[in-house]
């Protein structure tokens, strides 16, 4: 029986299985939010400057304003007046589903979403609806 030699290059294994065992249902993945996915290095975004406008009644919402229902796959932001989801983020989605992907992470967005960083002179960054 011959010893193994092979490729002992397996190293980025444990921080792809920390990432999520989608078998294990509950991913430790500690609240990520769209401001998450916004913020780069160099570019912070904070979660009170990203906002969207609610697909039903229209009404502009930031997103440290509203209500976030969360799965262990998915964070679900809703209107606050109580019309639905008006931004989803899903994690590793199976299906191409139209969205924005940051990282591991679909967004779909029924209307425009923006951020503002607050680092550097930045503008604000305007996203066209996803959905
Ligand atoms: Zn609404």
């Amino acid at each position: 029986m011959s010893s193994s030699d092979g490729t002992p290059d397996q190293s980025c294994d444990s921080l792809s299985v920390f990432r999520g065992i989608p078998a294990f249902g509950t991913l430790r993945l500690s609240t990520v939010r769209i401001s998450d996915l916004l913020t780069q290095p160099g570019t912070i975004v904070p979660e009170g400057s990203v906002w969207t406008a609610c697909p039903s009644c229209g009404r502009t919402q930031h997103m440290d304003e509203v209500p976030v229902k969360e799965t262990s796959v998915q964070v679900i932001y809703e209107c606050a007046g109580g019309c639905g989801p008006i931004l989803t983020m899903t994690f590793a989605p199976i299906n191409p589903t139209p969205a924005i992907h940051m990282r591991d992470w679909a967004v779909e967005n029924p209307s425009a979403l923006f951020c503002r960083p607050i680092t550097g002179d930045q503008e604000s960054i305007r996203f066209p609806p996803s959905v």
